[in-house]
Protein backbone atom coordinates (compact mmCIF):
# COMPACT_ATOMS: atom_id res chain seq x y z
CA UNK A 1 0.00 0.00 0.00
CA UNK A 2 1.25 3.59 -1.05
CA UNK A 3 2.27 6.04 2.12
CA UNK A 4 -0.44 8.65 2.28
CA UNK A 5 0.72 12.08 1.79
CA UNK A 6 -0.20 15.59 3.53
CA UNK A 7 -2.98 17.76 1.69
CA UNK A 8 -0.05 20.33 1.36
CA UNK A 9 2.21 17.76 -0.52
CA UNK A 10 -0.24 16.37 -2.50
CA UNK A 11 -1.49 20.35 -3.79
CA UNK A 12 1.99 20.50 -5.13
CA UNK A 13 2.59 17.14 -6.51
CA UNK A 14 -1.12 18.07 -8.30
CA UNK A 15 -0.38 21.41 -9.53
CA UNK A 16 2.54 20.37 -11.08
CA UNK A 17 0.75 17.63 -13.09
CA UNK A 18 -2.13 20.36 -14.36
CA UNK A 19 0.96 22.84 -15.39
CA UNK A 20 2.32 19.65 -17.18
CA UNK A 21 -1.21 18.76 -18.67
CA UNK A 22 -1.81 21.77 -19.56
CA UNK A 23 0.71 22.54 -21.54
CA UNK A 24 0.21 19.43 -23.64
CA UNK A 25 -3.00 20.90 -24.42
CA UNK A 26 -1.89 24.04 -25.62
CA UNK A 27 0.63 21.99 -27.69
CA UNK A 28 -2.40 20.40 -29.36
CA UNK A 29 -3.38 23.04 -31.17
CA UNK A 30 -3.89 21.28 -34.52
CA UNK A 31 -7.58 22.03 -35.76
CA UNK A 32 -8.42 18.56 -38.04
CA UNK A 33 -10.35 15.53 -38.08
CA UNK A 34 -8.59 11.97 -36.69
CA UNK A 35 -8.88 8.93 -37.95
CA UNK A 36 -8.83 6.53 -35.05
CA UNK A 37 -8.13 2.39 -35.56
CA UNK A 38 -9.41 -0.08 -33.32
CA UNK A 39 -7.79 -3.82 -33.90
CA UNK A 40 -6.32 -6.53 -31.55
CA UNK A 41 -8.82 -9.50 -30.74
CA UNK A 42 -10.08 -8.69 -27.45
CA UNK A 43 -13.86 -7.44 -27.30
CA UNK A 44 -14.33 -3.69 -27.22
CA UNK A 45 -14.01 -2.56 -30.90
CA UNK A 46 -16.90 -1.82 -32.78
CA UNK A 47 -18.72 -1.02 -29.64
CA UNK A 48 -15.79 1.63 -28.39
CA UNK A 49 -16.70 2.95 -32.47
CA UNK A 50 -20.59 3.17 -32.16
CA UNK A 51 -19.55 5.06 -28.60
CA UNK A 52 -18.09 7.62 -30.59
CA UNK A 53 -21.06 7.86 -32.41
CA UNK A 54 -23.10 8.34 -29.60
CA UNK A 55 -20.66 11.26 -28.66
CA UNK A 56 -20.90 12.96 -32.25
CA UNK A 57 -24.69 12.74 -32.60
CA UNK A 58 -24.88 14.83 -28.83
CA UNK A 59 -23.31 17.42 -30.98
CA UNK A 60 -25.28 17.00 -33.94
CA UNK A 61 -22.62 16.04 -36.51
CA UNK A 62 -23.97 14.25 -39.63
CA UNK A 63 -22.32 10.96 -38.92
CA UNK A 64 -22.57 7.38 -41.16
CA UNK A 65 -21.78 4.05 -40.87
CA UNK A 66 -20.72 1.19 -43.30
CA UNK A 67 -20.40 -2.47 -41.81
CA UNK A 68 -18.35 -4.14 -43.86
CA UNK A 69 -19.55 -7.82 -42.64
CA UNK A 70 -23.34 -7.81 -41.82
CA UNK A 71 -25.24 -10.85 -42.98
CA UNK A 72 -28.88 -10.69 -41.80
CA UNK A 73 -29.05 -10.89 -38.16
CA UNK A 74 -29.71 -7.76 -35.67
CA UNK A 75 -27.26 -6.00 -34.03
CA UNK A 76 -28.29 -3.58 -31.64
CA UNK A 77 -26.63 -0.73 -32.90
CA UNK A 78 -28.26 -0.98 -36.30
CA UNK A 79 -31.79 -0.81 -34.79
CA UNK A 80 -30.86 2.06 -32.60
CA UNK A 81 -28.55 4.47 -34.97
CA UNK A 82 -30.49 3.90 -37.99
CA UNK A 83 -33.62 5.11 -37.03
CA UNK A 84 -31.76 8.57 -36.35
CA UNK A 85 -31.83 11.29 -39.00
CA UNK A 86 -28.58 12.27 -38.51
CA UNK A 87 -26.84 8.92 -39.32
CA UNK A 88 -26.38 7.21 -42.79
CA UNK A 89 -26.58 3.52 -41.77
CA UNK A 90 -24.95 1.10 -44.49
CA UNK A 91 -25.15 -2.88 -42.85
CA UNK A 92 -22.92 -4.15 -46.22
CA UNK A 93 -21.25 -7.38 -46.80
CA UNK A 94 -22.47 -10.59 -47.61
CA UNK A 95 -21.66 -11.67 -43.99
CA UNK A 96 -18.60 -14.11 -42.72
CA UNK A 97 -16.60 -16.12 -45.37
CA UNK A 98 -17.28 -19.75 -43.59
CA UNK A 99 -21.15 -18.55 -43.63
CA UNK A 100 -21.39 -17.60 -47.41
CA UNK A 101 -18.47 -20.06 -48.68
CA UNK A 102 -18.12 -18.00 -51.50
CA UNK A 103 -15.26 -15.80 -52.52
CA UNK A 104 -16.55 -14.33 -55.51
CA UNK A 105 -19.68 -13.09 -53.78
CA UNK A 106 -17.62 -12.25 -50.89
CA UNK A 107 -15.02 -9.92 -53.17
CA UNK A 108 -18.30 -8.54 -55.24
CA UNK A 109 -20.01 -7.48 -51.62
CA UNK A 110 -16.64 -6.32 -50.66
CA UNK A 111 -16.31 -3.79 -53.85
CA UNK A 112 -20.03 -2.53 -53.28
CA UNK A 113 -19.44 -1.84 -49.72
CA UNK A 114 -15.90 0.18 -50.49
CA UNK A 115 -17.78 1.93 -53.89
CA UNK A 116 -20.33 3.38 -50.83
CA UNK A 117 -17.49 4.07 -48.02
CA UNK A 118 -15.21 5.79 -50.77
CA UNK A 119 -18.26 8.53 -51.92
CA UNK A 120 -18.47 8.86 -47.74
CA UNK A 121 -15.15 9.30 -46.92
CA UNK A 122 -15.01 11.67 -49.93
CA UNK A 123 -18.70 13.81 -48.63
CA UNK A 124 -17.26 17.33 -47.30
CA UNK A 125 -20.97 17.42 -45.20
CA UNK A 126 -20.04 13.85 -43.31
CA UNK A 127 -18.44 14.71 -39.52
CA UNK A 128 -18.14 11.38 -38.69
CA UNK A 129 -17.52 8.38 -40.04
CA UNK A 130 -17.44 4.16 -38.95
CA UNK A 131 -15.84 1.88 -41.22
CA UNK A 132 -16.94 -0.55 -39.29
CA UNK A 133 -14.71 -4.29 -39.92
CA UNK A 134 -13.14 -2.96 -42.64
CA UNK A 135 -9.72 -4.75 -41.86
CA UNK A 136 -11.18 -8.06 -43.00
CA UNK A 137 -11.07 -7.21 -46.62
CA UNK A 138 -7.87 -6.64 -46.91
CA UNK A 139 -7.11 -10.34 -45.68
CA UNK A 140 -8.24 -12.01 -48.70
CA UNK A 141 -7.03 -9.45 -51.02
CA UNK A 142 -10.63 -7.96 -51.76
CA UNK A 143 -9.79 -4.59 -51.65
CA UNK A 144 -6.46 -2.69 -52.64
CA UNK A 145 -4.75 -1.90 -49.40
CA UNK A 146 -2.88 1.48 -51.48
CA UNK A 147 -6.34 2.77 -52.55
CA UNK A 148 -7.76 2.78 -49.46
CA UNK A 149 -4.88 4.74 -47.24
CA UNK A 150 -5.27 7.11 -49.82
CA UNK A 151 -8.86 7.21 -49.44
CA UNK A 152 -8.16 7.86 -45.93
CA UNK A 153 -6.22 10.42 -46.07
CA UNK A 154 -7.22 12.47 -48.61
CA UNK A 155 -10.45 12.51 -46.79
CA UNK A 156 -12.03 16.41 -45.93
CA UNK A 157 -9.95 17.71 -43.28
CA UNK A 158 -12.51 17.88 -40.69
CA UNK A 159 -13.94 14.46 -40.99
CA UNK A 160 -13.31 12.45 -38.06
CA UNK A 161 -13.04 8.51 -38.98
CA UNK A 162 -12.75 5.43 -37.23
CA UNK A 163 -11.88 2.08 -38.49
CA UNK A 164 -12.23 -1.38 -36.57
CA UNK A 165 -11.65 -4.78 -37.18
CA UNK A 166 -9.14 -7.75 -36.02
CA UNK A 167 -5.43 -8.10 -37.33
CA UNK A 168 -5.23 -4.81 -39.11
CA UNK A 169 -2.00 -4.24 -41.76
CA UNK A 170 1.06 -2.39 -41.16
CA UNK A 171 -0.04 0.25 -43.63
CA UNK A 172 -3.38 0.64 -41.87
CA UNK A 173 -1.54 1.47 -39.11
CA UNK A 174 0.65 3.99 -40.75
CA UNK A 175 -1.75 6.32 -41.78
CA UNK A 176 -4.40 6.16 -38.88
CA UNK A 177 -3.73 8.86 -36.42
CA UNK A 178 -4.40 7.17 -33.04
CA UNK A 179 -4.27 3.20 -33.03
CA UNK A 180 -5.52 0.96 -30.53
CA UNK A 181 -4.91 -2.92 -29.84
CA UNK A 182 -7.91 -4.17 -27.64
CA UNK A 183 -6.01 -7.35 -25.70
CA UNK A 184 -8.19 -10.77 -25.55
CA UNK A 185 -7.71 -11.13 -21.73
CA UNK A 186 -10.96 -13.97 -21.27
CA UNK A 187 -14.11 -13.85 -22.62
CA UNK A 188 -17.38 -15.29 -21.72
CA UNK A 189 -18.47 -17.57 -24.91
CA UNK A 190 -15.30 -19.67 -24.22
CA UNK A 191 -16.76 -20.12 -20.91
CA UNK A 192 -19.72 -21.53 -22.63
CA UNK A 193 -21.93 -18.76 -21.85
CA UNK A 194 -24.36 -17.27 -24.95
CA UNK A 195 -24.27 -14.04 -26.67
CA UNK A 196 -25.83 -11.04 -24.87
CA UNK A 197 -28.12 -8.83 -26.71
CA UNK A 198 -26.71 -5.37 -25.71
CA UNK A 199 -23.56 -7.00 -25.17
CA UNK A 200 -22.43 -8.59 -27.58
CA UNK A 201 -24.75 -7.28 -30.62
P1 LIG B 1 -17.89 -5.57 -29.91
O1 LIG B 1 -18.80 -5.38 -31.10
O2 LIG B 1 -18.57 -6.31 -28.83
O3 LIG B 1 -17.23 -4.30 -29.49
P2 LIG B 1 -15.52 -6.31 -31.34
O4 LIG B 1 -15.93 -5.40 -32.42
O5 LIG B 1 -14.32 -5.95 -30.54
O6 LIG B 1 -16.74 -6.59 -30.36
P3 LIG B 1 -15.42 -8.44 -33.29
O7 LIG B 1 -14.18 -9.13 -33.64
O8 LIG B 1 -16.02 -7.52 -34.28
O9 LIG B 1 -15.20 -7.75 -31.88
O10 LIG B 1 -16.48 -9.53 -32.90
C1 LIG B 1 -17.82 -9.20 -32.65
C2 LIG B 1 -18.51 -10.23 -31.81
O11 LIG B 1 -17.63 -11.24 -31.34
C3 LIG B 1 -19.12 -9.63 -30.54
O12 LIG B 1 -20.27 -10.36 -30.28
C4 LIG B 1 -18.07 -9.89 -29.50
O13 LIG B 1 -18.56 -10.00 -28.19
C5 LIG B 1 -17.52 -11.20 -29.95
N1 LIG B 1 -16.09 -11.26 -29.59
C6 LIG B 1 -15.20 -10.25 -29.62
N2 LIG B 1 -13.99 -10.67 -29.19
C7 LIG B 1 -14.14 -11.97 -28.87
C8 LIG B 1 -13.25 -12.98 -28.35
N3 LIG B 1 -11.99 -12.71 -28.07
N4 LIG B 1 -13.77 -14.24 -28.17
C9 LIG B 1 -15.05 -14.52 -28.45
N5 LIG B 1 -15.93 -13.62 -28.95
C10 LIG B 1 -15.49 -12.35 -29.16
MG1 LIG C 1 -16.44 -5.54 -34.38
Amino acid sequence: MKKPVSNEKHQQRMSKVKQQIDKKIAQADKEQGVSVLLTGNGKGKSSSAFGMLARSLGYGHNCAVVQFIKGDWECGEELFFSQLTNVSYHAMGAGFTWETQNQDADKAAAEKAWTLAASLLADPNIHFLILDELTYMFNHGWLDLEKVTQAILERPVSMNLVVTGRGAPDGLMAVCDTVSEVKDVKHAFRNGIKAQRGIEF
